[in-house]
């Protein structure tokens, strides 16, 4: 395979000869089974970084530079990864910082988690041994710490531990998935915003545990603070636009289940009900043999109100829940509404077969705290909550609005 190396570098005129030589004499004849490379990703380095590199270049034939209008980190990696991915490649590179902070020793690590068959593979300093420098005051161990923890509790994601690394190895399928999504993420949310982009899509992510030092020359671009609100906001911002849809689709299905119990109510109390329970009752004779027009005027209103929560769901889950994969054919339109009709009998079938089960199973009341609870009611709740919530969810999404290829 074809591995770049990709050091970022912005002003690191003390750290980078010493940084590349290291890479050529003493990490790349480590590794034996691939071809490696050095790409700088240099976003014209006003002391004279380029110069350097550039010196360099006569002695490695396997070094060249990217540069670059300097327009944060994440920039400088997507510009400079994509050429190594695009125009040289690069089956595989690896992002890292160029000021010794990581020992680029570890690279056979990476190198050797990719063999493993990882797609993306991250430093750890929070776990299996890895670690930040002992000597850094405590409000900057919290905040790495807690930044972190923060990251893995908001996307319940507790197998990866450290969210905002810069030293990884990505292959170049995740690159090309997962880089038209990233054009609006620098500073940390560009690490964030990348794994959680990976992860999201399935790739395979290994971890390895190292010591992250502190700088010995040249100094910090990155200021800390300004970044903790942004994290913040991304993070959780991401978040809830992943559960948007769910939650638009219980609030459609909580108004109407109001609406369903209210046309229901609403047409026995003024009449309709029995009014149409009139009209239909000729074909009621035919069918069954009654005349109780009372019990059938009930059934009537509770139709009345299930249609009716049917069409009202079916409407708001196609303008607002489903709105970008709704048709703009009214026919088609109405075709959907149709099948969404059909299954929506599915939910009632749920419900009767698990009430008739329960009822069955526990006697038709039960009592809780001396109260005497018809068992429907209570088998009702959860059968919604954890059957037909989840059911129509997925029916809606697979099936009435699935998205168009
Ligand atoms: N860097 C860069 N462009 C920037 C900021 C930083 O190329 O706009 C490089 C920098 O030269 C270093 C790495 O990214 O190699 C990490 O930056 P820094 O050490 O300033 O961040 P810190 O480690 O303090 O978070
Ligand atoms: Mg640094």
């Amino acid at each position: 395979m074809k591995i770049f190396v990709i050091p970022a570098t912005y002003n690191e005129k003390d750290n980078i000869e010493k940084f590349i030589t290291v890479l050529e004499e003493e990490v790349f004849p480590r590794i034996k089974d691939h071809e490696m490379y050095i790409l700088v990703a240099d976003d014209y380095s006003p002391d004279g970084t380029g110069d350097i590199i550039k010196s360099l270049m006569k002695k490695y034939k396997n070094l060249d530079m990217n540069q670059g209008e300097r327009k944060g980190l994440g920039a400088a990696y997507l510009r400079t990864m994509g050429e190594a991915i695009e125009k040289r490649g690069a089956d595989v590179v690896i992002e890292i910082d160029a000021d010794f902070q990581f020992d680029p020793h570890d690279i056979v690590k990476f190198v050797k988690k990719i063999d493993e068959g990882y797609d993306m593979v991250i430093q750890t300093r929070y776990s299996g041994g890895g670690s930040i420098p002992e000597n850094w005051p405590l409000q900057r161990k919290m905040f790495s710490i807690t930044a972190n923890l923060f990251v893995r509790t908001v996307f319940t994601k507790f197998s990866i531990h450290d969210w905002t690394g810069g030293f990884r190895a990505i292959r170049k399928e995740v690159f090309l998935k997962v880089r038209p999504e990233m054009a609006n993420f620098g500073g940390y949310i560009f690490q964030i915003a990348f794994l959680h982009k990976a992860v999201r899509d399935g790739y395979k992510i290994g971890e390895v545990p190292l010591h992250f030092s502190d700088r010995k020359l040249g100094s910090s671009k990155i200021a800390s603070f300004s970044y903790i609100m942004d994290v913040l906001r991304f993070v959780i911002f991401t978040r809830l636009k992943e559960f948007e849809r769910f939650i638009k689709f219980l609030i459609v299905g909580g108004t109407g289940f109001i609406i369903q119990l209210a046309l229901q109510e609403g047409s026995y109390y003024t009449g309709v009900a029995s009014f149409l329970a009139v009209l239909l009752h000729p074909l009621l004779t035919v069918l069954v043999h009654t005349s109780d027009t009372v019990a059938f005027a009930n059934g009537v209103a509770a139709g009345i109100g299930a249609e009716g929560a049917i069409l009202f769901n079916f409407t708001l889950n196609n303008l607002w829940t489903f709105h970008d994969r709704a048709h703009s054919n009214i026919f088609q339109t109405i075709k959907r509404g149709i099948t969404f009709n059909l299954t929506s009998f599915g939910a009632v079938i749920v419900q009767f077969l698990a009430i008739w089960i329960g009822v069955l199973a526990f006697g038709p009341a039960t009592t809780i705290f001396s109260f005497h609870i018809p068992t429907r009611d209570i088998i009702l709740v959860p059968t919604i909550a954890f059957i037909v919530i989840p059911m129509n969810y997925l029916i809606y999404n697979k099936i009435i609005w699935k998205k168009k290829k």
